[in-house]
């Protein structure tokens, strides 16, 4: 452990030297099966050659220009989110924080630019993760995140996921945006059931509100289709994504319709790294294989599978409940305390996520087959075995 490195990260005793496809590797040769992808990011596995080809042939080409410039491969990977999304327009960044604070910002011109300059707060909702900014954290609301680091930005109401009442209720006179993600990653898997994101879409629309989607950790085919909210038939206005778009490579963007969009002009917003060209080829070749035909059908076949096989090893429910979530973005809601069972499953040689409220999170890799998701519970049964009553 080195003590030139500040204090704020626990970090479990591994050190992986390489990665390749779902799997990473010590420098003693101990396989490790990635189920976490780090936090959703290594969506395609490590390592994955055509990711790695497009980085090279990049780094060989230009590595960095600033925005004062055209940038062609940030013009196409803009092109390409747009042409399969809700969106006409991209702002790219370098992180999930990033792409909300823009969405957030975002928001509020355009309120001001339709001459609503009094709408600034934004609602959110209980167990929300919105990223580490000032601006975000407050927005998450979560106590554990603002301790030391009040005052908290005050521009949030925060009310229950899934209510709609409390959602409604919260709407006033200086309400600008609804922010949610589809599905909860750090707070514990909780879906925001498609009732609810349709509710709110109403309301936002009611009530001349941006509707803001946080699909950071959700989206870029996580739960099965390119973006999570496509299941629930809405769309919003302005939506963030990083995690899994550029596959390790860091990347954020913000997405938004272009009536929203338009209250961006020349010096409202930027960024020196954001669209960088190494990120955007990277970016760009992720998409290649997310959007090829077929890979998002297999992706929900193998979710089926697993969740399948995860739902048969609840058991007598000793351990953990039951199975929630989407696609590859799956929690466990533990009986025993969460970090026990995660270390039981890494002794198995299986990594997992912990997430809020005793939740172990599974986000493998969107790639892995028949034979992972066999290896994966068959080492959850060991760990079940270990620590269970
Ligand atoms: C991870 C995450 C963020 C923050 O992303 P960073 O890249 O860590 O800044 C924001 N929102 C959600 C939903 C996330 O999962």
């Amino acid at each position: 452990m080195s003590t030139s490195l500040m204090a704020n990260y626990g970090r479990f005793d591994l050190t992986f030297e390489r990665g390749e496809g779902s799997y990473l590797y010590t420098a003693d040769g101990e396989r490790y099966l990635d189920f976490g992808c780090g936090i959703g990011v290594t969506s395609l596995g490590h390592a994955h050659p055509h990711v790695v080809a497009a980085l090279e042939g990049q780094a060989k080409e230009l590595w960095h220009v600033s925005n004062l410039y055209h940038i062609p491969p940030q013009a196409r990977l803009a092109e390409r989110l747009t042409a399969a999304s809700f969106a006409d327009r991209v702002l790219f960044c370098n992180s999930g924080a990033e792409a909300m604070e823009c969405a957030i910002k975002l928001a509020r011109i355009y309120q001001t630019s339709r001459g609503a300059p009094e709408r600034y707060r934004v609602v959110t909702f209980r167990n929300a993760f919105h990223g580490r900014t000032l601006a975000t954290i407050a927005a998450g609301a979560q106590a554990k995140h603002l301790k030391g680091f009040e005052p908290a930005v005050d521009a949030f109401d925060q009310v229950d996921l899934n209510d709609l009442d409390a959602a409604r209720a919260a709407i006033g006179d200086e309400t600008a945006a609804l922010l949610v993600e589809p599905i909860q990653g750090e707070g514990g898997v909780h879906p925001a059931t498609d009732a609810f994101l349709q509710g709110l879409r109403a309301l936002a629309d009611e009530a001349g509100l941006v509707l803001i989607f946080d699909e950071v950790q959700c989206g870029v085919g996580r739960t099965g289709r390119l973006f999570a909210h496509e299941w629930a038939g809405v769309t919003p206005d302005i939506m963030g994504v990083a995690k899994a778009l550029g596959n390790g490579f860091p990347i954020g963007a913000c997405l938004a319709r272009e009536e929203v969009a338009a209250a961006m002009v020349p010096g409202s917003h930027g960024t020196t790294f954001g669209g960088n060209p190494l990120a955007c080829a990277v970016g760009n070749a992720v998409l290649d294989v997310v959007l090829a035909d077929g890979f998002l059908d297999t992706v929900q076949k193998n979710s089926a599978l697993l969740v399948e096989r995860l739902t048969a090893l609840a058991g007598n429910k000793s351990v953990y409940t039951g199975v929630r979530g989407r696609g590859m973005m799956l929690g466990l809601e533990c009986v025993v305390p969460n970090m026990e069972l995660l270390g039981a499953l890494r002794e198995s040689k299986v990594l997992a996520l912990p997430a809020d409220s005793n939740v172990l999170r599974m986000l493998p890799p969107l790639t892995i087959g028949e034979a992972e998701i066999d290896e994966a519970c068959d080492a959850l049964e060991r760990a079940l075995a270990q620590v269970g009553s």
